[in-house]
């Protein structure tokens, strides 16, 4: 309960950021409203960027359930102190990746140091140093797995994609190797039917890219919680 009030608190400051980096790669962040350009200074701000976008319902209610959820699978440990910041981190991830098919690579780095430091140095001060061995093999894997379905011709899947599948792998294979399994299946389970119904609905074409970020951070959370 005070997860799921902290999620939504926290997740009305997830707008503005999102929409200030949703950019082109190699671009500044924006400092004007995408679309009646006023002018957006501010990192920090609850509630919608600019005072012509409708109030983040979605983002908001997103971060209720996960964080709600999050705090209610793991209760009050230790563990749930590095999971919440980096679920509210993966919600920014996700709407940047929604808008402009990025994962900017200073945030994907901000969640490997914000998850794998204190979960390692954790493990390490209770005496399971196999857990930070079997979490950086599964990072490994969960890269590798990655990189070579980015290496298919077509496969619409990026650089980023690869980074943030390696350190969603080291959260999931520090809990364990059945988190590590449905973290790496749910992806495709999400994206594949939402892709042949595009399809079939004729809104996309065979090449339309699809974020694969969010689907990631959703199989990340159902290996979390299932795990
Ligand atoms: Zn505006």
């Amino acid at each position: 309960m005070c997860a799921a009030v902290f999620g939504g608190a926290a997740a009305a400051f997830v707008p503005c950021p999102a929409h200030r980096l949703a950019v082109p790669r190699g671009t500044r962040p924006r400092s004007t409203c995408a679309d009646c350009t006023a002018a957006v200074a501010t990192w920090v701000r609850a509630g919608a960027p600019c005072r012509c976008a409708r109030p983040p319902v979605w983002t908001v209610t997103t971060g209720v359930l996960v964080t709600g959820l999050l705090g209610a699978t793991i209760g009050p440990a230790p563990r749930l102190l590095v999971l919440l910041p980096a679920a509210l981190l993966g919600l920014l991830l996700a709407v940047i990746d929604f808008r402009c098919l990025r994962l900017p690579d200073p945030l994907v780095a901000l969640l490997a140091a914000g998850t794998a430091l204190p979960l390692g140095a954790g493990a390490l001060l209770a005496g399971e140093p196999a857990r930070v061995g079997r979490a950086a093999l599964a990072a490994l894997i969960s890269g590798v797995f990655y990189l070579i379905i980015a290496l298919l011709p077509g496969a619409g899947l990026g650089a980023g994609d690869v980074k943030l599948a390696t350190v969603l792998g080291f959260v999931l294979g520090f809990l364990g190797w059945p988190a590590l399994a449905l973290g790496l299946l749910t992806p495709h389970l999400i994206n594949g039917p939402i892709a042949v119904a595009l399809l079939l609905t004729r809104r996309a074409a065979r090449r339309t890219a699809l974020p694969l970020g969010p689907a990631l951070l959703a199989g990340a959370l159902l290996g979390i919680l299932l795990s």
